[in-house]
Parts: structure tokens; C-alpha cells; sequence
């Protein structure tokens, strides 16, 4: 069973932040911002390529929630989800990052100059 399943699960901890039958959003152990949240379905999809519409569209609404509640629907934050080898994925199990709190910054994400590249 993968890392995400077992925090559903309750079988190891996680500082929950919400959670409806659905969906969890709980705090990444390792922040790159004031606040950080990891959004996870409850059920084991791999990643964002294997999610169905329907529960896409029912994950979009308990996001909101979550930005709501953290309250960064104002001010703004940033979500990203990395997506196998290329797209930086380590947890196999669909995870969008809520990042925010601050003024964020846009990184470089490759050594690639990406005017040359392609
Ligand atoms: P990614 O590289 O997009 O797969 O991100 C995986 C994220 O999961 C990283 O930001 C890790 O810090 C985070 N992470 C891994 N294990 C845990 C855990 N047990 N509780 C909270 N966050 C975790």
C-alpha cells in the first residue's frame, strides 16, 4: 500500500487539515512555503493523467475549500502537481501541492535553457 493510502487509512499520522469522504488535504512534512498542503483523493489514483473528470470535478470544489479555509482565496497561492519521471513525481499517488503565504517566486525548473530546447 502506498504512503498516501496508509495516511487515509489513519495507519500512519498526518496533521489533517480537512477531510471529507472524498478527499484529505494535510500538511507536507517537508514546507517550501508558510503553508504548504498536500491534496490528495482517498481512493489510489496514480496521477493527474489517471483522474476521471467527475472526480476532477469534485476535487477543484474541496481545493477551493481548502484555499478558503487557509485563507488564501484572497492573496492568492499556487497549486502544482507533478506528474511521473520527467514531472519531478516521488509519492506515486495523485497529490496536488497548496502552496502559499507568502509572495511566492517562479524557479527555473530545469539546466535546460528552455529557448533552446525542442
Ligand atoms: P512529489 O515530489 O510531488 O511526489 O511530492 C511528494 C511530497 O510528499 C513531498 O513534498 C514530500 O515532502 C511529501 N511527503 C512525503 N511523505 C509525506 C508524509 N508522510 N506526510 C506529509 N508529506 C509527505
Amino acid at each position: 500500500m502506498c504512503i498516501f493510502c496508509k495516511i487515509v487509512n489513519k495507519e500512519i499520522p498526518a496533521n489533517i487539515e480537512l477531510e471529507n469522504d472524498d478527499f484529505l488535504a494535510f500538511h507536507d512534512i517537508n514546507p517550501i512555503a508558510p503553508i504548504h498542503l498536500l491534496i490528495i483523493p482517498k481512493v489510489h489514483v496514480q496521477n493527474f493523467q489517471e483522474i476521471s473528470p467527475e472526480l476532477m470535478s469534485k476535487m477543484t470544489t474541496f481545493i477551493q475549500e481548502v484555499a478558503k479555509k487557509m485563507r488564501l482565496d484572497k492573496d492568492g497561492y499556487r497549486l502544482l502537481t507533478n506528474i511521473g519521471e520527467n514531472g519531478g513525481q516521488e509519492v506515486m499517488h495523485l497529490h496536488f501541492h497548496l502552496v502559499g503565504g507568502a509572495k511566492l517566486k517562479w524557479v527555473h525548473l530545469s539546466d535546460l535553457n528552455p529557448k533552446e530546447a525542442i
